[in-house]
């Protein structure tokens, strides 16, 4: 295999080609196979991807196996202490980081800078691993035996992730996962894969030792390889929800320990007696912001009662102050879509919607960019009059499609959003706090924000969905992530005075 000349410390790829990470250093792919890397607000491709053949998979996995024993050893005060460097570096380079998110994904500065700046929050949980690997003891569990609980890596562990958060949901992964003593591979997405070279070459920076993180670019050949390859250990997959299935039912097949976070399509629910000002505000910036392509983005509007027309009027009177334009540009508020076969899947439901009955407020099409630039633009849209069984209503649009579903009762619409496959995020507005401890308690949803539309928690928490948009027990990053990535040993000693032993057959008992 040949080792691309860059430097440890290099930042990025060259300028045309995305590489592997492997053993510490950037590695040229020779599979042959590759992939275009776009510049959203233009059209062009920018750059090329490598794509990794299975014997190049199976490189990193080498060199992932090599690093554990060393790694594993290392003490958690100096691993905690690499990671505050690792921490320090993202923080000075956030720009730099920030810059290729929207390069390649096309998201505003402001907006990478924010997806920076959470997935930064999971390294500093990460660097409390002194204190979250504390075990158990019990002394005395019986007499003179002591009985207690260590937790340990589990080896090489692989993360899958998608295109919408290039840095952050990586960070979601690998902070816990090395912190833990894990040693890790990453397959980012192909659709924008700079950002996992440049943590790479911060991780080396900052002194993670070659081969504990390592990065492979490329598709299904990739992932299906780490899937079954025997010392992978476990696997971390964030994408949509088809894939969300095969990797867990595959990977799960094979042995492995496995989370696998799936789509969304998640509803806001509006009170009559919400605050109409902030609701419209939260329904904007949570149905456009990112061009609407983030798992907590709102998609669906359920608007109960007599909330309904003064709602859609607000949202409709808000639209044309969203600012759509290049992420590099700082008026844009909005940036374009990641590729022009996604943009144009996203607009396809603007006519299947009105086909089906819906009544479409906005049409996003009827932006200039949408019709005289090469970049992958659509405008803010908006359907009204929006029934389960439409296109619309039932697929995961992942673009600036915001569509409002109107309903009588509160029950309605909790019978919605509880029927609806999915179960990632959902909101309710309203000033009655006894409705929205009922909906707390009642919705069939992973996490809920009450008058907040998009309740990412924070990173002592854990994020995972329910039904279609999580396999798997347990949540990522926070402290389910720490348990996901470390396994229990479960130790009972005894130190007993020479002479005083005998022989017993009988089943050990406490008492
Ligand atoms: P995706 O499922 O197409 O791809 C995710 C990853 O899987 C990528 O690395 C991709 O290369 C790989 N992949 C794609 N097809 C594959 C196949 N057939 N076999 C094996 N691997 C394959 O998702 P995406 O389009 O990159 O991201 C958007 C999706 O991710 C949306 O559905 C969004 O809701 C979801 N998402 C969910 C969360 C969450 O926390 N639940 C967070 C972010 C994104």
């Amino acid at each position: 295999m040949q080792i691309a000349e860059a430097p440890r410390s290099s930042t990025a790829a060259t300028p045309d080609r995305v590489n592997h990470w492997i053993g510490g250093r950037r590695v040229a792919g020779t599979s042959g196979r590759r992939g275009p890397v776009y510049n959203p607000a233009t059209g062009a491709i920018a750059r090329e991807v490598d794509f990794a053949s299975i014997e190049e998979v199976d490189a990193a996995v080498a060199a992932a196996k090599a690093a554990f024993p060393a790694w594993r050893a290392t003490s958690i005060s100096r691993r905690a202490e690499i990671l505050f460097r690792i921490r320090n570096l993202v923080e000075q380079r956030r720009e730099e980081i920030a810059a290729l998110l929207t390069a390649e994904h096309g998201k505003v500065t402001s907006d990478a800078l924010g997806e920076v700046a959470r997935g930064l929050e999971n390294i500093e949980f990460a660097c409390g691993v002194p204190h979250l690997l504390k075990g158990a003891y019990t002394e005395q569990a019986s007499t003179g035996v002591d009985v207690y609980q260590i937790r340990q890596p589990l080896g090489v562990v692989a993360g899958i992730t998608p295109f919408n958060f290039p840095a952050m949901v990586p960070m979601w992964m690998f902070a816990n996962a090395i912190a833990c003593g894990n040693t890790f591979v990453l397959k980012p997405s192909e659709k924008d894969p700079s950002a996992a070279l440049l943590l790479a070459a911060i991780l080396a920076q900052a002194g993670v030792p070659d081969g504990v993180f390592n990065v492979v670019q490329g598709d299904k050949v990739a992932v299906d390889r780490l899937l079954e390859h025997p010392d992978v250990t476990a696997l971390s997959f964030v994408g949509s929800t088809p894939i969300a299935r095969h990797i867990y039912e595959t990977g799960t097949r094979h042995g492995k320990r496995v989370q696998a976070l799936g789509g969304a399509k998640n509803h806001m629910i509006v009170l009559p007696d919400a605050d109409l000002d902030m609701t419209a505000d939260a329904a904007i910036s949570a149905g456009y912001g990112s061009a609407g392509e983030r798992c907590m983005a709102i998609a669906t509007v359920v608007a109960v009662g007599s909330v309904a027309d003064p709602l859609v009027a607000a949202i409709r009177a808000r639209l044309p102050q969203v600012k759509v334009g290049p992420g590099t540009d700082p008026a844009s508020e909005m940036g374009p879509l990641v590729t022009r076969q996604h943009r144009d899947k996203v607009a396809s439901y603007l006519d299947s919607a009105a086909a089906q009955g819906g009544t479409v407020v906005a049409d996003g099409r009827e932006h200039p960019l949408y019709r005289d630039s090469e970049g992958f633009f659509l405008g803010v849209s908006l359907i009204d009059d929006v029934r389960p069984d439409m296109d619309c209503y039932r697929d995961e649009i992942f673009g600036p499609v915001l569509t409002v579903v109107r309903v009588e009762t509160y029950e309605e619409a909790l019978q919605l959003v509880n029927d609806n496959p999915y179960g990632n995020g959902t909101a309710i507005f309203t000033r009655d706090g006894g409705a929205a401890r009922r909906y707390q308690f009642d919705v069939n949803v992973g996490m809920v924000g009450i008058n907040v539309p998009i309740p990412v928690p924070v990173a002592y928490y854990s994020f995972g969905g329910w039904k279609g948009s999580l396999f798997g027990d347990l949540h990522m990053y926070g402290p389910e992530g720490i348990q996901f990535y470390t396994r229990a040993k479960l130790v009972t000693s005894r130190w007993p005075d020479p002479g005083t032993s005998k022989i017993d057959l009988g089943f050990p008992r406490t008492r």
